[in-house]
């Protein structure tokens, strides 16, 4: 049985005022994604998935189970990848593979931007910026993910309504944790 408690924030839920207000993480963190993690509870119970690990639910399902547990995993990146004011050490490596910080940020905006309806926006390992639609994320797909956005509107319609634009320019400028990326890439 998971629980939200599982996935703690690794900062208060006014941390990231004003880019992400407490009131987004509210519903956000507290209710979204505690109701994905429901969701999953009452799906596998009783099933063969109830003793797997959360990627190996991602790597063998389909449907319901799989649109959750993928969410239940990509909150939880999303959010472990959240610091304020995290982008002093943005690593050298992306700013090699993609011309520099200004490019990187601007080519993954516009994958952001380019979302129809829900979805998420990726850095992986090979240097690549992806979208994927709904649920769908990498790991079901062989892929490794640095980092993430997600722009479902549940994530910045409190605090950016249709902006989806501002938002991605505070992530990117003020609320990425680059150590947690440096991290990932090792
Ligand atoms: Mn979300």
């Amino acid at each position: 049985m998971l629980t939200l408690e599982q996935f703690p924030l690794k900062f208060a839920r006014d941390a990231l005022a004003p880019y992400m207000s407490e009131e987004t993480i509210n519903y956000h963190y507290g209710k979204h994604l505690d109701t994905y993690i429901k969701n999953l509870n009452g799906l596998i119970a009783g099933t063969k998935y109830e003793s797997m690990s959360l990627n190996d639910i991602i790597k063998s399902s389909e449907g319901k189970t799989f649109n959750n547990a993928a969410q239940v995993f990509n909150h939880d990146f999303f959010f472990r990848g959240l610091k304020k004011e995290g982008a002093s050490a943005i690593p050298q490596k992306i700013i090699d593979a993609f011309g520099g910080r200004d490019k990187f940020f601007e080519q993954f905006k516009t994958a952001a931007l380019s979302v129809f309806g829900s979805g998420w926006t990726w850095l992986t390992a090979d240097m690549k910026i992806i979208t994927t639609a709904n649920a769908d994320t990498p790991i079901a797909h062989g892929q490794i993910p640095l980092l993430t956005l997600d722009v479902w509107e549940h994530a910045y319609y409190l605090d950016y309504q249709n902006r989806r634009g501002d938002f991605i320019d505070a992530f990117l400028n003020h609320l990425v944790d680059w150590d947690f990326v440096a991290n990932n890439m090792e």
